[in-house]
Formats: C-alpha cells, structure tokens, sequence
C-alpha cells in the first residue's frame, strides 16, 4: 500500500467527519469528503468574459497583460474558482494542513476547466523544491493531478517536470518579482518521453493561479525539450492587486 493511501485511510479513522471550512457535521454519504458540500457550493466560479488564452476575466479595453510573453504552445489556461476566504482555507488545507484527500473536493470543483485537446494528454504537477517536499511530506499540485487524473482518466507524469533549483516562496512578491524569482526554475529530466511529440498536450497542473509567472516559466522548459501543446489548470484564481 503506498504511504499516501496508508495516510489517508489513518486521517479517516483519526479525523472527526466535519468540514474543515464551517466545521458543521459531514451527511455519512459525504463522510470521504473535507469539504461539505453547502461550503464547495459557495466557492466562486470564474466564468468569462475572459482572455481566451490565460481565462482572466478580460479587461475593458485593450489586449491582455497576463499572457502576450507566454511561451507559444502555453495556449490555454483556466481556473475553476476565485481564491477567496472559503476557497483559501480549502487551499491553505492542502498545502499545510496535512490533508492531501481534500485534492479530491477541489479536483471535483475543477470538472468545468477541463481542457478541450485534439490529441492525448497527460497531467504535469507543478513540482516541489526538494527542500519543502521533504517539510511537507507531499507535493499538493501532484495530489491534485492524482485526484484529476482518477476524475478525468488521464495518466499523470511526474519523470517530466522537476525543480532545477529552489525558489523563495511566491507569497509576498510582487507580479515583476515573482516573474524574476520563477526565471529558470524548471527543467526537463526526460527529455526521451514518449509525451513529448506533436500530438500529446501535457496539462500543467498547480493549486493557484495569481500572475501566472509560474505555469510560463514551466511551459518555458517544456517548450525547450520539445513540447508542442500546453494547457494549464488550478483549482483557483488570486485577484491581482495592482492588475485593474
Ligand atoms: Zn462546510
Ligand atoms: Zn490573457
């Protein structure tokens, strides 16, 4: 049994059945979810107008400032909620509260985001620095991939996309700076992947979208080794706070 299905069976023993945002009683039939499903229902979708390309909402006039310098097959990006209190606690659970089976209650959310592709495709998690796997004993965008890839049965690949170096982490920085301090993050360890050709689109998944710097400078090093078709999803969207 892997350690991640040993965890999970252990939090389901361990874990009060209560939702971790309101913290009312789970109904039995939702007793496998975190989240219940009046708080899941209160998660804002984004809907369009939006850019058709990086899916923010568009703006008044003029062309959009997210995505003209993306990498070419970076063609498509979509999140599936607004990063708002509800949504933020349900995101701050997969990442720091130990609780990788809430993956399953965001991927559920992210069914509408679905890429439309001609082709095969595959998952690509954002991955982790090494240093904060080891921390978080989990990367919370390969849980999401996981729960995606058991919603929409397509495979994951996680021999692709690695860290070529540690980063800050992007909380407090700027949408400049966050571009600076995701410059060169990634890399592509197999660059012999029968995905990387003409007709497969490899899905980079991620928990939150807020410049977008990061899925660019993803696509970048995919683009490099190779690749043709990019999409990019995440389970929710930040409002930029300088970006009106
Ligand atoms: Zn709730
Ligand atoms: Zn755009």
């Amino acid at each position: 049994m892997p350690l991640s299905s040993v965890r999970s069976a252990v939090e389901q023993l361990l874990l009060p059945a209560e939702c971790l945002i309101c913290h009312g009683l789970l109904n039995p039939r939702d007793a496998a979810r975190i989240v219940c499903p009046l708080c899941r229902q209160r998660w804002r979708a984004v809907r369009p107008p939006w850019c058709r390309r990086c899916g923010q909402p568009e703006p008044h006039f003029g062309p959009c400032r997210l995505c003209p310098e993306w990498p070419a097959p970076l063609t498509s990006v979509r999140s599936a909620v607004w990063l708002d209190d509800g949504a933020r606690q349900a995101v701050h659970g997969l990442k720091y509260g130990g609780l990788p089976r809430i993956a399953d209650d965001l991927a559920a959310a992210m069914g509408p985001i679905r890429p439309e592709t001609d082709g095969p495709s595959v998952l690509i998690p954002i991955p982790l620095a090494p240093k904060r796997l080891r921390e978080r004993g989990y990367n919370q965008s390969e849980m999401l991939a996981r729960a995606l890839a058991r919603q929409w049965r397509i495979p994951v690949a996680l021999d692709v996309l690695v860290r070529a170096r540690e980063t800050p982490t992007q909380t407090a920085l700027t949408p400049e700076t966050r571009l600076a301090n995701v410059r060169a993050a990634f890399a592509v360890a197999n660059v012999q992947c029968p995905m990387i050709n003409d007709h497969w689109t490899l899905i980079i998944v991620d928990d939150v979208f807020t410049t977008g710097a990061t899925l660019a400078e993803a696509s970048r090093a995919l683009e490099q080794a190779g690749v043709k078709r990019i999409a990019g999803v995440t389970f929710a969207r930040a409002a930029i706070p300088d970006f009106t």
